[in-house]
């Protein structure tokens, strides 16, 4: 069920990687009847479809590194165009992830979503507590579904996806060499997109997902969406 609070809102869900922005988000879908997209998935199915953009980014990903700004931003533009037209709430899971996203997406929100709202939703973590979430999460290997399971989910002892029946493997960018990188670069491009947040007039929430379950999480952001 959609909820009266959060209709026409586009959030954007930031925060470090592992830091359950996925989670959340699939939770409102399936809870508030939102839309979600993750960029970091769309980027795998991409790669594992072997498209021409899917080459492009390859390498970028496998070695920690952010897809370059103007490849990103056309295809969530694409995705916005053609998932905003019935005015339902969107989680933007990850993007904009740097200054220039930010500011390439503000001009399309101006141009083409006037009626739409917009909240920054900034997911608060220890890189402590990222390196052990990462280190231990599995993913489904089917490229539509990639739906993530803790270590102590019952269906990583079977290695099967308990939503499609798709195998559960480790994500290639989970080893811990890649996530020190992800995490090391995180401070370089985050300081820059809040500071230009902060100049363009765009206020940015803050979630603390440290130590909490998605539940708690959830709660907590069902919360902000009554503010
Ligand atoms: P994620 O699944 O969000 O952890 O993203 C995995 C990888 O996809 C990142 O390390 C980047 O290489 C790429 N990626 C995802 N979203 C973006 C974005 N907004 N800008 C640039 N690269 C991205």
């Amino acid at each position: 069920m959609h909820t009266e609070i959060a209709q026409k809102t586009i959030f954007s869900f930031f925060g470090s990687p592992g830091s359950g922005k996925g989670t959340v988000a699939e939770k409102c879908v399936k809870d508030l009847g939102f839309k979600t997209l993750s960029t970091g998935n769309l980027c795998r199915k991409h790669i594992s479809l072997e498209t021409e953009f899917g080459q492009l980014i390859d390498g970028y990903i496998k070695a920690g590194q952010l897809v370059p700004d103007d490849l990103i931003t056309d295809v969530v533009g694409d995705w916005l165009t053609a998932n905003t037209s019935l005015g339902v709430s969107v989680i933007l899971d990850g993007f904009p992830r740097t200054r220039g996203q930010a500011e390439a997406f503000l001009k399309y929100f101006k141009d083409f979503l006037p009626d739409y709202k917009f909240r920054v939703i900034c997911f608060i973590i220890s890189d402590e507590e990222v390196i052990k979430r990462l280190t231990n999460r599995f993913v489904c290997e089917n490229k539509n579904c990639q739906a993530v399971y803790p270590p102590f989910a019952p269906s990583v002892k079977k290695e099967i996806c308990e939503l499609c029946g798709g195998k559960l493997v480790k994500r290639a960018d989970d080893t811990i060499e890649v996530i020190k990188e992800r995490l090391r670069r995180y401070p370089q491009y985050s300081e820059d997109l809040l500071n230009f947040y902060k100049s363009a007039g765009v206020v940015t929430e803050s979630l603390n997902v440290e130590g909490k379950t998605i539940e708690q999480v959830f709660e907590d952001f069902k919360a902000l969406l009554k503010k």
